[in-house]
């Protein structure tokens, strides 16, 4: 496909509120949307009966692990599935940057044009970015955040200098692929120390972290007790002292402070305290902590009721994430916005397809560029095959249970 063209459906979701218009058609220039017409006019693409939507964004995912063909076995405490996973990085066959490329396509397959992927030292090329991945993010707002883990005090000084060195090398890739970004991931509170965490947010401006996930963290911070205890124990690295008495994901919340973006994942299990402290950081010229909410992982590890609409009243940047293959069957956020509609019938399709869409964007930073269908965004569209051709509401035929995005 050429940078100019003309494309056409029997319906598009236009401008920040996804209004769908019926038979517009979109005309791009040089990969940007030049203008949006209801005029009658010969397209070059025409779809037909499709919803034309602003492409996808998958704010958090773990594309190393995309090898899985389903997800784990469940297994509980969090810790022992954890264990699970480290199992099956030990013993597959496919390699982590064969599975990253997996997950690209498939991310490209069903409409995504934006990632948040965590970026496993396992994936790394002698601690460099592998070339392969990088070629395959073409096409991809790609946004790899660096994952860092490292709770015992003499670990800090190794972490931190092995980011720095990673983060010079792609420094001199940043004018050739305008829309692939490098940023960091503190692992989560029960595996980096806090002074490392600190550490790594003054050196970048976008930020991911696990934060809120389980109620075990909760305790773990709070009283340094229960199974994330024991597993740092298991695995030789505990350390009496990093994690103060009483502490609580509010605190870590204060260590990302100040940063353009970011994201806190999963947020579970965020106290009231918690979610008003969010509330206060959602200004895009300054800084947006946004909530990535990931519907069927949720799901897999049976938590309980996500507050995510509460954070939507309280003007909280929520978007949605897939997580993994290893608790989750593809990586589609369709498929998440088609389960939430499923869970919570009387919410707004539009809105559930915002939170996939420019909410993502605007977690990501890339609320200038993409996440809705407007003059000036750039052409990055997903297509929705639509399915509940019995009824006549799009609203209801958009996430009908047949709907499927894909790719443009
Ligand atoms: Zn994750």
């Amino acid at each position: 496909m050429s940078d100019s063209y003309t494309i056409n459906a029997n319906w598009t979701l236009i401008g920040p509120d996804l209004e769908p218009v019926r038979d517009a058609t979109v005309i791009v220039e040089d990969g940007v949307i030049a203008d949006i017409t209801t005029r009658q006019q010969p397209a070059e693409f025409a779809l037909g009966d499709v919803a034309l939507i602003p492409g996808l964004v998958n704010a958090h995912t773990h594309l190393e692990l995309s090898d899985l063909t389903q997800p784990l076995e469940q297994a509980t405490p969090f810790t022992s599935w954890v264990r699970k996973l480290i199992g099956h990085r030990r013993t597959r066959t496919t390699s982590p940057v064969e599975a990253m490329l997996m997950g690209l396509e498939e991310s490209k397959k069903a409409g995504v044009v934006a990632v948040g992927d965590i970026l496993s030292g396992q994936a790394l090329d002698e601690g460099k970015f592998p070339e392969a991945v990088f070629h395959a993010s073409r096409g991809l707002y790609a946004n790899y955040f660096y994952e860092v883990i490292g709770f015992k005090s003499s670990s800090i000084e190794n972490a931190l200098s092995q980011y720095s060195r990673f983060a010079v090398e792609q420094e001199d890739r940043r004018p050739v692929l305008e829309d692939f970004t490098i940023a960091v991931s503190p692992h989560a509170p029960y595996s980096v120390h806090p002074a490392l965490i600190g550490e790594l947010t003054d050196r970048s401006n976008l930020i991911a972290m696990h934060l809120s996930e389980t109620r075990s963290e909760l305790e773990f911070l709070d009283r340094q007790t229960g199974e994330f205890r024991q597993m740092l124990e298991d695995f030789g690295v505990w350390e009496e002292g990093v994690v103060a008495k009483g502490s609580k994901v509010l605190n870590y919340l204060e260590m990302l402070e100040g940063r353009r973006r970011v994201l806190v994942v999963h947020g579970n299990y965020l106290t009231d305290e918690e979610l008003v402290y969010l509330s206060e950081f959602q200004h895009p010229d300054r800084s947006v902590m946004s909530v990535v909410y990931c519907p069927r992982t949720h799901a897999y590890f049976g938590h309980e009721e996500h507050r995510f609409r509460e954070m939507l009243n309280m003007g909280i940047n929520v978007c949605l994430g897939t997580d993994s293959r290893a608790s989750n069957p593809d990586l589609s956020v369709y498929e998440e916005v088609k389960f939430l509609k499923r869970r919570y019938p009387d919410m707004d399709s539009r809105e559930l397809i915002g939170m996939a869409t420019w909410r993502g964007a605007l977690a990501l930073g890339l609320e200038k560029k993409l996440g809705t269908i407007e003059v000036g965004k750039q052409a990055k569209f997903a297509v929705v095959e639509l399915g509940g051709r019995e009824a006549d509401d799009i609203d209801i035929r958009l996430l009908a249970e047949e709907s499927r995005a894909r790719g443009l």
